[in-house]
């Protein structure tokens, strides 16, 4: 193969693996958004149950004074015994005592069926708080392993950039100056294997003459549709 073809051959290479990994790198902030959301969503549902617990914590405590009252309503009631003259006023009396029992249990059944929700609650934001953990150690897992990636992915750029400039300087400034202003307007792509008389980088029909030169790989012809660089794979 043509010498300086082979070279472009060989940068092309070089150039696509550096853009493949800078879309690696570029990559990587998405992957670990992934594993932010379940720590972000089990955050959130913790804060809402935690608001939950507490709504029913001051429920329970007004319903807790409410019946501290009602019981000392109840005990004033009792004592006003003896200011008691007529069998009529004691019937009366008892009546209104049953009444306020009567309310002072539906509070009790309150109170008590308060504390069961909130034991409840209790119990569901301890889950909660184990999956926020979770999560949370998931998701610093994950960045741990991206962030790794990313120094190999650095590495490995570094190895590509290290062996283009070696490339670079055999190659001809003209023909270096072409190929980067190829690369920079077709997508990174400059130099193209040709196959059944096409040019893979256009799809583009090469003339058969013109096809059995490229074929022989001794000289730089150029797809007369893109403009790339154009050489035969031998198999
Ligand atoms: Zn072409």
């Amino acid at each position: 193969m043509n010498e300086q073809l082979k070279l472009l051959v060989e940068l092309q290479e070089i150039d696509s693996s550096i853009l493949s990994i800078a879309e690696k790198i570029e990559a990587l902030p998405e992957k670990l958004e992934q594993f932010k959301n379940p720590f972000k969503e089990a955050g959130n549902s913790l804060q809402k149950l935690r608001a939950q617990f507490e709504t029913v914590g001051k429920n329970k405590k007004a319903k807790e004074l409410e019946l501290e009252e009602m019981q000392d309503r109840i005990v004033k009631l009792k004592a006003r015994n003896k200011d008691i003259k007529t069998n009529k006023e004691y019937e009366a009396h008892l009546k209104e005592i049953e009444g306020f029992e009567k309310s002072r249990f539906k509070i009790e059944d309150e109170v008590l069926s308060l504390m069961e929700s909130l034991d409840a609650s209790g119990k569901e934001m301890q889950k909660e708080e184990l999956k926020l953990k979770k999560a949370e150690e998931e998701f610093k897992q994950q960045e741990r392993v991206v962030e790794e990636e990313k120094k190999i992915l650095h590495a490995e750029m570094e190895t590509y950039k290290t062996k283009r400039k070696e490339f670079v300087s055999k190659i001809d400034a003209d023909m270096y100056e072409q190929y980067m202003n190829l690369l920079k307007r077709l997508g990174g792509l400059a130099v193209v294997p040709t196959k059944n008389e096409i040019c893979l980088g256009c799809n583009t029909n090469i003339p058969p003459q013109l096809y059995n030169d490229i074929k022989k790989n001794e000289n730089i012809f150029t797809c007369y549709y893109c403009k790339r660089f154009l050489y035969y794979k031998e198999k």
